[in-house]
């Protein structure tokens, strides 16, 4: 199944998220002894992890991100890059479904369908602005045959979602296109670290508890479950078996590791052009996204298009580099 998603290697993949966990250790503890602290709890217990992230939500952000306005700034950060979505074959609706949003390319390059969750705030522009990353993609796609076109590795299209979401978090288009102020930009960007330190980890907990689960269906998977949880997350799940009711395990299998590589390629492909481009990126930036990323599909490995891309093969020290503290 890896193989065929174009992930290849489980033991490169495994070895990613070895690095991640110890290379962000330092950082998680932080949050872990700072949670228990603000919250002045002994331990810290799964349930104080989302009430503590719920207390960091900042008033503006629901006034700051209506639902109404996001769709026309997302178009317009696509068009600070020079991307016109006025032209692209992409329609997005509103709908009451039980996911974040999904991106569906009807016919490649000809009609795309964005779908979104009723959410409201920062959440909704975020996951609008990976999806819009999405529909980019299946808009550019430019191999030549729809097997191509349609065989990309999974890790790089949501990974193209994750280099449209993190445009969110840099300053001058918090600001640009946003209209928040520095400070307001600097709360955003340091809540999406801090929860990126949390989310991160589960992701990747979720993703090897499932690996193990199938390497040996028969054993105890809530023993399994919360060993693990309680080795990446730090703490104790008290038996419990919330595994049983996630519906990724079902509805999308062998699908979580892609969201912890997407995560990789966003900051690497931020990273890079920042070195080319400098911070202000414009339709320069845009065609050379295009040219690299957003038109590829399935002809070149992930490891082949970033290296065309970037310079260098995936990997994630950018990513890890966006989880530690920043220099004050
Ligand atoms: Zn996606």
């Amino acid at each position: 199944m890896l193989e065929y998603k174009g992930i290849g290697s489980q033991k490169a993949l495994l070895a990613s998220f070895e690095q991640v966990h110890a290379q962000t250790e330092a950082p998680y503890r932080q949050l872990l002894e700072r949670i228990r602290a603000e919250l002045k709890v002994e331990k810290v217990e799964p349930w104080d992890l989302d009430y503590f992230f719920s207390t960091l939500t900042g008033d503006f952000e629901q006034k700051s991100f209506p639902q109404e306005q996001a769709w026309p700034r997302v178009q317009q950060v696509a068009a600070s890059l020079g991307y016109d979505f006025g032209r692209l074959p992409v329609e997005m609706k509103i709908a009451d479904i039980t996911f974040g949003g999904g991106t569906y390319p009807i016919l490649y390059g000809k009609e795309v369908k964005i779908l979104m969750n009723k959410y409201t705030g920062l959440r909704f522009t975020d996951t609008l602005l990976h999806e819009a990353g999405h529909g980019l993609h299946y808009s550019f796609s430019n191999e030549p045959s729809f097997l191509l076109r349609a065989g990309y590795p999974e890790p790089f299209d949501e990974g193209l979602g994750q280099v449209m979401a993190l445009m969110l978090y840099r300053s001058e288009v918090a600001t640009r296109a946003f209209g928040l102020s520095a400070e307001q930009a600097r709360l955003v960007q340091e809540r999406y670290r801090l929860k990126n330190l949390l989310d991160l980890r589960e992701t990747i907990a979720d993703s090897v508890f499932e690996f193990e689960a199938y390497a040996n269906p028969g054993q105890d998977l809530d023993a399994l479950y919360n060993r693990i949880c309680s080795r990446y997350i730090g703490v104790e799940m008290h038996g419990t078996r919330p595994w049983a009711f996630d519906p990724f395990y079902s509805t999308g299998p062998i699908y979580l590791q892609s969201y912890v590589l997407a995560e990789m390629v966003g900051w690497q492909v931020h990273h890079a052009l920042d070195q080319k481009f400098g911070r202000a990126w414009d339709a320069r930036t845009g065609a050379y996204l295009r040219e690299k990323f957003f038109s590829r599909g399935g002809l070149l490995t992930l490891d082949q298009i970033m290296q065309e891309g970037t310079g260098e093969p995936l990997n994630p020290r950018y990513m890890i580099d966006s989880l530690k503290p920043p220099i004050p």
